[in-house]
């Protein structure tokens, strides 16, 4: 289960997702929503060993509210885990985390858990629970918390859920096991989890991974209502046309450093890309609208 809330592939630290240690007593404040272009994490100098090696070598990235950051990057890049420096989940060796305007130690795992939503890269889930029950747990930072209207807790929460679930158009799976859904129904109700949370800042690790075209085109989409509904939103991605279409900026990971950082049109640069995935990339101006078509190189047929 801890897969739901913590960043899975890499180490994490324990409880800092939304797990029973939200459901405290004292009730806490709702943080505000943030104007936009406000900086609501950033990480600075960041460096973090693993297993004996530098993982990430020095790494400057800042998530601003209203922005989708598509993250991207070969296999083994870092992504995850600066992800998960990024979401607190992991304490760096040197450099800081700052999340809505703290250092991230600063924060307790419930506050945190109000401030930003983590979807992992895998969402491990062996108990057999119904899809619904899967996406209310994300509500469980609520409990506590100060409302303009203490008596509409429960339809908030309602609300959240029924929401959560039509957008990632899992509505037709709420009463069924969890365990016995496909993996990309899995992936769309494990999102749905982290949307239902409503916080300001959503991090999602390669949300699209097991996702057909409709869904992830859907995913995209909804990255970008909640950055102009005024959140903040990084993803990691490997489809670097999705990244193209939708990201209003995009930062390439490459050997534990980021290699670009900027809007997808002067990023996404077929010597960059053929340099960081070493393969042959090609970047076509779309005929329509002239928006890049990123293709990796490929052998003629016949
Ligand atoms: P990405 O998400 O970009 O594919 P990760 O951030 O998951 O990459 O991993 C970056 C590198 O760190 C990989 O080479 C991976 O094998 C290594 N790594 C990740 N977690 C650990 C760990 N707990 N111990 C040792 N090495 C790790
Ligand atoms: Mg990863």
């Amino acid at each position: 289960m801890i897969g739901l809330f913590g960043s899975g592939a890499v180490g994490s630290r324990a409880g800092s997702g939304v797990g029973s240690r939200v459901l405290g007593t004292r009730r806490r404040r709702v943080p505000a929503r943030p104007a936009p272009g406000t900086v609501l994490a950033e990480a600075r100098g960041l460096r973090v060993r693993l297993g004996g090696r530098e993982i990430l070598r020095g790494v400057d990235l800042s998530a601003r509210a209203g922005e989708v950051l598509a993250l991207v990057g070969p296999n083994g890049a870092g992504k995850s885990t600066l992800f998960a420096a990024l979401a607190a989940d992991l304490t760096p060796d040197a450099g800081t985390v700052c999340l809505a305007g703290r250092p991230a130690a600063d924060w307790s795992a419930p506050e945190l858990a109000l401030r930003r939503a983590v979807l992992p890269q895998s969402t491990a889930l062996s108990f057999p629970f119904p899809v619904q029950d899967v996406v209310r747990m994300g509500r469980a930072p609520w409990a506590g918390t100060v409302r303009e209207d203490p008596h509409d807790s429960g339809a908030e929460d309602d609300t959240a859920v029924a929401e959560a679930l039509a957008a990632t158009e899992t509505t037709a799976f709420a009463h069924r096991p969890f365990s016995a859904l496909s993996g990309g129904e899995r992936a769309r109700v494990a999102l749905a989890r982290a949307l239902a949370q409503r916080t300001p800042l959503l991090l999602l690790d390669e949300p699209t991974a097991a996702l057909d075209l409709r869904h992830q085109e859907l995913v995209l989409r909804i990255c970008r209502e909640r950055a102009a509904a005024g959140d903040g939103v990084v993803v990691v991605l490997h489809d670097l046309g999705l990244a193209a279409a939708y990201a209003d900026r995009v930062a390439v990971l490459h050997e534990g450093r980021v290699a670009a950082d900027g809007p997808p049109e002067e990023v996404l640069r077929d010597e960059l890309l053929t340099r960081v995935y070493r393969h042959p990339v090609e970047v076509f101006p779309h005929p329509r609208d002239a928006s890049p078509v990123i293709l990796p190189h490929r052998p003629a047929r016949g």
